[in-house]
């Protein structure tokens, strides 16, 4: 089986180019209004991708990675509100399990099931995070931490909605607005995934101030900072990079 390469998705236009240098043997294919990036980083076959903003882009983004393209895997990359105490501007969350917190078909299915998937919380792959971890802890400045990441289609920039949802979801670490669409395309497909954020507001009144120059400056930063040492790290100690399950002959992708 040719090796499947893996998807590195930003939300922003800032994160895409501080990694596109990084692409070598470039080519850019254009499929439904998205720039499809396929090249090579340190050795490893990638597809450079903006997703776009909110659950229905991100969603869109990652079937098309999965059915045209093949990834063996995706990692999401981009900012997030901090949520729970102790989460702070400039450190880096990444997902373990994450969850719609939009998502309400009460009283037909328990508030934030995903109706008919029989779930409201969606695993990232263990395997995935851990390297990402391990690259987030090698190469920012900045704190790491791992746990429960909402999506929902709300820039959260209230106090009183952020406490709303700390009320409702006590575990969350951060709140952004793409990861757990991603998480269920990905479980859909069978196909591993992970989540990597960097906090760039605490979700309550002040979340907008310098949001643009947070991106620009830190965010697309250390976003590049861990994604390269990711693939480096890989290079150097596993060579390829896992690429999810077989697919079934005759298909393009791996549906369960
Ligand atoms: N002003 C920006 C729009 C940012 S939308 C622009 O013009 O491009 C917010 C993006 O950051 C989304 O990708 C979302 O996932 C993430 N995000 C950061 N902080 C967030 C918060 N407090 N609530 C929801 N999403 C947040």
């Amino acid at each position: 089986m040719p090796h499947r390469p893996a998807a590195i998705v930003s939300a922003m236009h800032e994160e895409l180019r501080a990694l596109l240098p990084l692409l070598n043997d470039r080519h850019t294919v254009r499929l439904a209004g998205r720039d499809f990036h396929h090249g090579v980083i340190h050795d490893q076959p990638v597809v450079l991708v903006l997703a776009g903003i909110g659950k229905v882009a991100a969603a869109t983004t990652a079937v098309l990675l999965m059915h045209a393209y093949d990834v063996g895997q995706l990692v999401f990359t981009g900012v997030a509100g901090g949520l729970a105490a102790g989460i702070e501007v400039g450190d880096v969350v990444l997902a373990r399990q994450l969850l719609q917190h939009d998502m309400d078909a009460s009283p037909l299915f328990p508030r934030f099931e995903v109706p008919l998937t029989g779930r409201s919380h969606f695993d990232a792959d263990a395997a995935l995070t851990d390297a990402l971890a391990a690259a987030a802890l090698r190469s920012s400045g900045g704190r790491v931490h791992q746990g429960l990441i909402v999506s929902g289609d709300r820039f959260v920039a209230s106090a009183v909605d952020s406490d709303a949802l700390r009320a409702l979801l006590p575990d969350a670490l951060a709140v952004e607005m793409e990861g757990a669409a991603v998480a269920q395309v990905c479980a859909d497909f069978g196909r591993p995934f992970a989540v990597v954020r960097t906090i760039s507001d605490r979700a309550d009144d002040t979340a907008h101030v310098d949001f643009a120059r947070f991106i620009e400056e830190v965010a697309s930063a250390t976003t590049r900072a861990i994604i390269e040492n990711w693939l480096l790290h890989a290079r150097a100690s596993a060579g390829p990079l896992p690429s999810g399950p077989s697919a079934p002959s005759g298909s393009g992708c791996g549906t369960p």
